[in-house]
């Protein structure tokens, strides 16, 4: 075990890092109570907390690196302690330090191809638009209606390309003047940051806001929810504010403005995910379910844990870049959920959600029952 001493000293680095509300803890124990971990193994952000009060964390210990940063402890905490900016700090000393468990090591090339290609993919940046060479998607121009920021795991991922495609295809049949920044878009930072890399996140966010402010941008749609919360709650930290809409929110707008039209039906039972950071930390729980109930022939079922008790996929606070064995996996619970109430398609609107349960699927063999889709492309159906 690796600890560093003296006490006093981690103690006020864990304050410099930021986490000086660990004094406001007393104990309780309810975050544990909540949190998903304990529903595949055991883990105490109580227990964490405690420690770093006296300086006694694990920094080599893979405690460090669990909090999805899901945000379902939080809303719990009857003394207010914000968990995710502990978990934050810690990550920053231990990132100080250079100290990772093994399972941690992928999110360190996660943050290199960062650094040198602006996304966590290993992608070139160059062909950060290449998803869109066969379709009508042009170059963000000044005066255009909306920035479609597609982030990264839909500029890259050859399963999210889809969702980049099925987004594209909706905004040009509503008659959307759009545009992408292509090779100037950067990742937008939200997951590296909560793996304490405080400044490859400032350096991304400043990139960012440089080129939309220099293309004349206004308003910003997001695929992510990870992109939506950091645009929104994070950049104004650096004294900008966008009008940030997410994917789900702007289809409601375009249907109910009447510039979408739903023709056909998805003749499925359909249940919805909600990502942690579009309902929990972002409030958006209503919009995709009222695309979902407009749709003929559809028919919406809830899973357990849902809204704003919503069972997080496992993919937040950087842990998408990071190795879970099988047996704790939160996805493959949310799959079984939405199994349980025999739903033919799991429907959601975030990119790490997909991706792991994508995962799950395969892994528990549930090919032939469920599907996974993003809410574009089911609307991508049945316009
Ligand atoms: S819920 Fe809040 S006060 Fe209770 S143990 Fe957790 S952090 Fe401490
Ligand atoms: S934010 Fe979520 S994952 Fe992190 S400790 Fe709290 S409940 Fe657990």
């Amino acid at each position: 075990m690796e600890t560093i001493a003296p006490f006093k000293e981690v103690v006020d680095e864990i304050k410099e890092a930021g986490g000086d509300i660990f004094k406001l803890c007393f104990q309780c124990g309810l975050c544990d109570v909540v949190c998903p971990w304990n529903r595949v193994r055991q883990f105490s952000m109580r227990k964490l907390i405690r420690e770093a009060a006296f300086g006694l964390t694990e920094i080599d210990g893979e405690d460090l690196w669990r909090c999805t940063t899901c945000g379902t402890c939080p809303q719990q905490c009857p003394r207010g302690v914000k968990q995710i900016d502990v978990a934050m700090s810690l990550r920053r000393v231990a990132s100080e330090y250079e100290v990772f468990p093994a399972s941690v090591r992928s999110a360190r090339t996660a943050r290199a191809s960062i650094i040198s290609e602006g996304n966590p993919l290993q992608g070139e940046r160059d062909k950060r638009a290449e998803w869109a060479k066969d379709l009508p998607v042009k170059p963000f121009e000044e005066g255009m209606e909306i920035l479609y920021f597609v982030g990264c795991y839909l500029s890259y991922d050859p399963r999210m390309k889809k969702v980049a495609i099925a987004t594209a295809n909706i905004l040009n049949a509503a008659g959307v003047n759009f545009g992408i920044l292509g090779a100037k878009e950067n990742c937008c930072g939200e997951s590296i940051r909560k793996t304490g890399s405080e400044e490859v996140f400032k350096n991304l966010a400043r990139e960012n806001i440089k080129a939309f402010i220099d293309n004349g941008v206004k308003r910003i749609l997001v695929s992510s929810p990870h992109c939506y919360h950091t645009f929104k709650n994070e950049y104004p930290e650096f004294m900008v504010s966008f009008d940030v809409i997410h994917i789900s929110q702007f289809l409601l707008e375009l249907i109910s403005a009447g510039r979408l039209e739903i023709k056909g039906k998805y003749e499925r039972t359909v249940t919805y995910h909600d990502p942690c950071y579009l309902g929990r930390h972002n409030d958006v729980f209503d919009q995709p379910r009222e695309i979902l109930n407009r749709i003929p022939g559809l028919e919406l079922v809830e899973m357990r844990d849902t809204r704003r008790a919503s069972l997080c996929c496992g993919g937040g606070g950087g842990r998408i870049w990071m190795d879970t064995p099988i047996g704790e996996r939160f996805s493959d619970l949310r799959l079984q959920q939405a199994k349980d109430v025999s739903a033919q398609v799991l429907a959601t609107a975030c990119p790490y959600c997909i991706t792991n349960f994508e995962e799950s699927r395969l892994n528990l063999e549930y090919d032939d029952i469920l599907e996974i889709k993003d809410l574009t492309e089911i609307v991508q159906e049945v316009i």
